[in-house]
């Protein structure tokens, strides 16, 4: 999935040999990536992308079941988080561009071009420069994004995009990664673990200590020794998003990877890093998307108003602030 993973689980003796969990925790986010990248071309995420407009389309019925719980919180946010941003994503050059293809080592002739893949790639990055898409390029790319014009219909387990739609599961599905890599641990019969992908965390029950598992969120504030905030979520996930790790920056601007769907441009707003707890890490993932087109004013409302654990940290004059809603404040650890 483009990023990192670790795992730490307490094993109990001559049980849970370390090959083992390692084998099946990897093949647990292997399907997940398999299926669900935009950066795949064959994935069965690609391929629905790729099927003709208008006609239902066969899935596996958990690709369904994580669109339909995209869609809830699509509705939640009035469209602030929408799926279907895809074309965006790429037009802003965040995407599977074909430098990322590269990356994989293919390039469009299908030739592995890892042999001189840093050249190419260099040559790749030097096309995809951070730039900014004229309005009639955003406005194309626009026509074609609105998750209202994507059907589920988990009966049939199918999908129909009803205009030219990319959809693109990024914000959602690396957190439904660590939730099969948990489910994983738990049909080994492991009780005690700790789950993280690429920011995405989820634990489960306590360290061999018996202590609950304590998590440092590594906001752009950089608080003392580094740690922006310790959370115990306690068997829950807890999601980061961000605007400062993955952005390009044009005239001293910055253009991050969270795209408003209803205007076409990256999310300038103040906010910098959202951590949301919740109960699967895809839903916490995905809010913690959502939560990044909302802003803290607009997002704090809704989280206090719906029970969403959330922490909220934004640029002010002399560094960051940060709030945070009453559903994120029991996991908060007193700092020393
Ligand atoms: P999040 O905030 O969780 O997600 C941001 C991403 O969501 C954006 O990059 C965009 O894709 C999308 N998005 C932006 N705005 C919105 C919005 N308003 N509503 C909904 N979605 C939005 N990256 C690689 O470089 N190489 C890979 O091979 C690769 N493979 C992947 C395979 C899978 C299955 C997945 C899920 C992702 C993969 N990625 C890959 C992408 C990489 O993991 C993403 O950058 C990452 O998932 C984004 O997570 P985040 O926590 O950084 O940001």
């Amino acid at each position: 999935m483009g990023t990192t993973y670790n795992v730490s689980y307490v094993a109990t003796l001559f049980r849970h040999p370390v090959k083992e969990v390692s084998r099946v925790v990897h093949d647990a986010l292997a399907d997940v990536d398999q299926r669900m990248s935009t950066y795949k071309p064959e994935s069965e995420l690609m391929q629905f992308n790729r099927a003709p407009v208008g006609e239902p389309f066969t899935l596996s019925s958990d690709l369904v079941q994580l669109v339909q719980d995209a869609q809830v919180i699509s509705d939640l946010s009035g469209g602030a988080y929408d799926i279907t941003v895809g074309p965006l994503v790429n037009l802003w050059g965040f995407g599977p561009t074909q430098g990322a293809a590269v990356r994989e080592g293919h390039d469009d002739t299908g030739s592995h071009l890892l042999a001189n893949a840093p050249e190419f790639v260099k040559w790749i990055e030097s096309q995809y420069p951070g730039h900014i898409p004229d309005e009639s390029a955003i406005q194309e790319a626009l026509d074609n994004v609105g998750y209202q014009s994507l059907k589920a219909d988990p009966e049939g387990s199918t999908l129909t995009r009803e205009k030219a739609l990319f959809v693109d599961l990024s914000s959602i599905a690396k957190g439904y990664g660590v939730d099969q890599a948990a489910a994983a641990l738990r049909a080994q019969g492991i009780d005690n673990f700790m789950v993280e992908v690429g920011g995405e965390v989820l634990v489960q029950g306590v360290k061999p200590n018996g202590n609950p598992w304590r998590l440092a969120v590594i906001g752009p504030e950089m608080g003392k020794n580094g740690v922006s905030a310790l959370v115990e979520p306690l068997d829950k996930a807890l999601a980061t998003s961000g605007d400062y790790l993955n952005f390009f920056e044009v005239d001293g601007k910055r253009y991050s990877h969270t795209i408003n769907p209803l205007t076409g441009w990256p999310e300038a707003k103040r906010v910098a890093e959202v951590a949301v707890i919740a109960d699967t890490s895809a839903r916490a993932d995905a809010l913690a998307t959502m939560f990044m087109v909302l802003g803290d004013e607009k997002g704090l409302e809704l989280a206090n108003r719906l029970g969403i654990a959330a922490r909220f940290a934004y640029y002010a004059d002399d560094g960051f602030e940060t709030i945070t809603s009453e559903a994120f404040k029991p996991y908060l650890v007193k700092q020393p």
